[in-house]
């Protein structure tokens, strides 16, 4: 069989200042550079994201492919219609040329489902209502799709199967692309469409709820799994990304095949019955860290703070000081001399004037940045001191974690810098510390600390779950808001509440 391949990923926080240009997805940044053609085949043969799944699986059957691009930008305010009007051309030249060739068998893309522009409430669905325009209805589409996307009815409907991740931190990206190929050849095989049930929950959920090692997201996903083994085709459960401000924001879940009604009844009456268990408990950045600082005498493993209102992976520049000025007023590098670490603070000019002095050195300047918040307030001021460099790093880096094993990451020249005993893990390019690695870089070995502030929401619990005794969330002033009831909606459907 002949497949047509494409990939095109962004998760869009509509709360955001910054926007997705096309510079951004041809650089790609956390993701692949953008690739077209014979290239894309070649940088994702590897690599960990579904399209590497699907190309994996369809190459050891034996199936020809005809790749297109795959595009993808970190998470950011909306993608720009130019960049995005790009990548369509291109996806839409390159199919026209293979149906031109010779006859497709199918298509998959590999689609996030939470990208939206000034003007496009789904990016994902006018992609493929472009592309159902080219084909016409009879070509099997299938799409993989992020456990946090915003699914729109249209984009069922448009595409003949979806299946979206089920694991946050996401660890089963290769995999959704193996499940994604088994549903196109399964389509292809039965001849037509499957009956596709559908039914959106009435709530968000903050996504530090949404980890799927804790409850209730484990028991739903088991739930699911279970059932699709009695019979339906696949079954999905997006959780959403709540900082989309678009009317179809929300958790959804689907299924596909004859008993998919009563598979997404029983799965949204676990996720609807455990309405109150979505949400979190939150400590504001002070009371997380004296919090922590009390759980630490006793604990063996460090206690880990997440600040997921800076997590670059939601379109911040992860760049805020209120937990790092929390640490210094409450003396916790005196608690714990060089056993307190925080990382990674973006500051490329505190990175590169550690790089100018050199280790061992002691240089007065300011790090991090004051930005204005996703309710108008501005977080807190840079923190000026005397840093001592302790370590330098050039900045490349392969992640050994459970996420994006072996991807190579660049956060840029970066520095340990260390104030009264605390180690900030300061970068050059915003990167999510989702991986025990990106410590380890600069001498910090995240195991034999007491306390680990992560600018991450959810994705660092991948690699450091494991070696946390407690894990507490923090809500300090930044751009992200951790808490989407806090959130200004607009667009949003007035039946879907903005908390659990
Ligand atoms: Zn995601």
């Amino acid at each position: 069989m002949r497949f047509f391949v494409s990939g095109f990923q962004h998760e869009t926080n509509s709360f955001a200042q910054s926007r997705a240009d096309w510079q951004a997805f041809e650089k790609g940044d956390f993701f692949p550079p953008f690739s077209r053609g014979k290239a894309m085949l070649e940088l994702h043969r590897t690599g960990g994201l579904p399209v590497s799944g699907f190309l994996a699986q369809a190459q050891a059957h034996g199936h020809e492919i005809v790749p297109s691009c795959w595009a993808g930008a970190s998470p950011s305010g909306p993608v720009t219609q130019d960049a995005f009007g790009k990548i369509c051309a291109v996806i839409l030249e390159d199919l026209a040329q293979a149906m031109h060739t010779s006859a497709l068998s199918g298509i998959y893309l590999d689609l996030h489902g939470a990208a939206v522009s000034a003007d496009c409430e789904s990016l994902e669905t006018e992609l493929v209502r472009r592309i159902r325009g080219s084909t016409g209805p009879a070509m099997p589409i299938v799409l993989s799709l992020d456990l946090h996307a915003n699914v729109t009815d249209e984009l069922l409907d448009l595409a003949d199967g979806a299946v979206a991740y089920r694991t946050y931190p996401h660890v089963d990206m290769e995999q959704t692309g193996v499940r994604a190929f088994r549903l196109l050849e399964q389509r292809i095989a039965h001849g037509g469409r499957k009956f596709l049930a559908r039914r959106r929950i009435p709530f968000l959920i903050p996504i530090v709820a949404q980890a799927t090692s804790t409850e209730p997201a484990a028991g739903v996903y088991a739930l699911l799994a279970q059932l699709e083994e009695k019979g339906v085709v696949t079954a999905s459960f997006a959780t959403g990304f709540p900082a989309t401000d678009v009317p179809h924001c929300g958790p959804c879940v689907w299924a596909y095949g004859a008993d998919s009604q009563d598979v997404v009844d029983r799965i949204y009456d676990r996720v609807v019955g455990a309405r109150s268990d979505w949400a979190r408990e939150i400590h504001d950045a002070d009371q997380a860290v004296s919090l922590a600082l009390e759980l630490s005498q006793d604990a063996v493993l460090p206690v880990v703070i997440a600040d997921p209102q800076d997590n670059p992976g939601a379109g911040t520049d992860s760049n805020t000081t209120g937990l790092l000025h929390a640490l210094v007023a409450q003396g916790a590098g005196r608690r714990w001399p060089h056993r307190v670490a925080l990382g990674l603070l973006n500051d490329p000019q505190a990175a590169d004037a550690a790089w100018r002095a050199g280790v061992g050195t002691v240089i007065r300047i300011r790090v991090g940045r004051s930005v204005k918040g996703h309710d108008g307030q501005w977080s807190a001021l840079p923190l000026h001191g005397d840093f001592r460099v302790t370590a330098l790093h050039e900045g490349k880096v392969r992640l050994k974690g459970p996420m994006m094993t072996g991807t190579l990451v660049q956060p840029g020249r970066c520095a340990c810098l260390e104030l009264g005993g605390i180690l900030v893990a300061v970068s050059s390019e915003k990167t999510q510390m989702l991986d025990r690695e990106l410590y380890e870089m600069l001498q910090i070995h995240p195991h034999q600390m007491k306390l680990i502030v992560n600018k991450s929401a959810v994705h660092f619990r991948a690699d450091f779950e494991s070696i946390a005794s407690h894990i507490l969330i923090a809500k300090s002033p930044g751009p992200m808001a951790v808490d989407p009831g806090d959130l200004p909606w607009h667009k949003l459907r007035v039946s879907v509440a903005t908390r659990p």
